[in-house]
């Protein structure tokens, strides 16, 4: 999970480019950069949080009314800075890009770019591998005359080459801003206007904020091109059935922002709704309905009507600190969940309290928050999820690439029950969950792959294997380099 944002504007669009970044900051902790353009390309690119890889300085020597930029949340490579994105290349002309997804034939490409295509690499970035797939497409077309048509072979090629789940914002020097979403759509991507300028961003919430109006979502497998006139073209090159991620409506995106048709908030309602139902059926009878912030709220709010209890803040979030699920090490993980949510023991002491999360991924953080709690004095701590059982890995950009990180790998309820110390646990049906999200858009297919161990590019269980074991290879380099 990243945050991609492309700006085509009047004048120098850094300082959009910089509000987007920070409004993209839930998608991605662990690196940024922006690239703008006028005469040559410009780019600033870190590891850290928005605030700490720009200042003042370096955003002023961003110039260009052309930009693209990047949050990154860590999946494949080290997480060393040459991992940050945008990436440039050179030829066949000066091209800058930055996706948001996954590749998962990454090690062939990544074999066949330097050995076949004597391409350099210079890092573990899977966008570097897409940059340089599509500059080698590109080098094949006739470019002394680049025409739309120049970019929909560049792109088909790469979309014929690149397996897995890529949402690309990119610009060409000269010629104008592109952006194109994989045939499945796994990744948000959506498109704005405000009088000539243009904005592709993964959510709609950065329209908002800039004043942009809301075009339209890119749809599966579509490219865009804006050229240097501003005329906007796009063709839908191959597109297979959409199967968007489930979890961005669970627990990803911005409440405030719309994907695919879905306003997050509603489908965060919807969830609350059916969750609330089955916490009748299991009998559940708390005092209070604690929502684990900031997620966990608006599905909080619907299961407390449906049960006809108060919904109280009873954990207190520090937002200074980083999200955990982000966080790339376990230790870290654990230690900082005590930092970043507070029980308030005035809601908590004697009740029994049912919390209610998006999600349990290792564990780790259910456990502890049901301790928490417990030692702030609770009756009973019952804790809801609003969606199913996570067991299989994310193989496109989520980073939970191994199946043995899943608590719920290998146990039954009862047990992931006893591992995490509570005292009920209800899930979220897997039909629950994606009618809730759906809502009425009834023909809408989701990605739900870490559930199902369905995905929906067509890998099998020796591809997931084979990914699994690239994983761990990388995660052992990790820990060699201390990373
Ligand atoms: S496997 Fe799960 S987290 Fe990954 S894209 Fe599919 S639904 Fe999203």
């Amino acid at each position: 999970m990243c945050g991609v944002i492309g700006i085509f504007g009047k004048n120098d669009v850094v300082h959009e480019l910089y509000a987007s970044l920070i409004s993209l900051q839930h998608r991605g902790q662990d690196s940024a950069g922006i690239v703008t353009y006028n005469t040559t390309f410009h780019l600033k690119k870190g590891n850290g949080l928005v605030n700490k890889v720009f200042n003042e300085k370096n955003l002023a020597r961003l110039k260009g009314n052309i930009g693209i930029g990047q949050t990154r949340y860590p999946t494949i490579g080290p997480g060393g800075v040459e991992d940050a994105q945008p990436f440039i290349v050179n030829a066949p002309f000066g091209i800058a890009m930055a996706h948001n997804g996954n590749v998962t034939n990454y090690s062939e490409l990544r074999d066949e770019l330097t050995k076949k295509c004597y391409r350099q690499l210079t890092s573990y970035s899977d966008v570097e591998v897409i940059l340089n797939v599509f500059a080698d497409e590109m080098s094949m077309q006739p470019l002394h005359d680049f025409s739309f048509e120049t970019l929909i072979k560049t792109v088909s090629g790469v979309m014929e080459r690149v397996e897995g789940s890529y949402s690309v914002v990119g610009m060409i020097a000269n010629i104008g801003m592109f952006a194109f979403r994989d045939p499945y759509g796994i990744k948000p991507l959506c498109l704005g206007k405000k009088d000539n300028s243009y904005i592709v961003a993964s959510e709609s919430v950065i329209l908002d904020h800039l004043e942009y109006d809301f075009m339209r979502d890119i749809v599966p497998g579509e490219v865009i091109f804006i050229d240097t006139k501003r005329k906007l073209h796009s063709k839908i090159i191959n597109a297979k059935c959409a199967h968007p991620c489930i979890f961005e409506w669970v627990y990803f995106a911005r409440p405030d922002s719309i994907i695919d048709k879905i306003e997050v908030y509603e489908a965060r309602l919807r969830l609350g709704e059916k969750l609330g139902k089955t916490c009748l059926a299991a009998k559940i009878k708390p005092d209070v309905i604690v929502p684990i912030p900031d997620s966990g709220r608006g599905a909080a709010m619907a299961i407390a009507k449906a049960l006809g209890v108060e919904q109280k803040e009873g954990l207190i979030k520090n937002y200074y600190i980083g999200r955990t699920f982000i966080m790339s090490k376990q230790s870290v993980r654990k230690n900082s969940v005590r930092q970043k949510l507070n029980p308030v023991k005035s809601v908590i002491k004697g009740k029994n309290v049912l919390l209610i999360d998006d999600s349990i991924v290792r564990g780790t953080t259910a456990k502890e928050l049901v301790s928490i709690i417990r030692k702030a004095g609770a009756k009973k701590v019952y804790y809801a999820v609003t969606c199913p059982p996570l067991r299989y890995p994310c193989v496109y950009g989520i980073d939970m690439m191994t199946r043995g990180e899943f608590v719920a790998r290998n146990r039954n309820l009862n047990e992931i029950k006893k591992k995490i110390g509570a005292d009920a646990l209800i899930y979220q049906t897997l039909s629950d969950m994606c009618s809730a999200v759906r809502g009425s858009n009834l023909n809408q297919k989701f990605c739900t792959a870490c559930f199902t161990g369905e995905y929906p590019t067509g890998l099998d269980k020796r591809d997931i294997l084979k990914l699994e074991k690239e994983r761990i290879k990388i995660q052992k380099l990790d820990k060699e380099k201390g990373i």
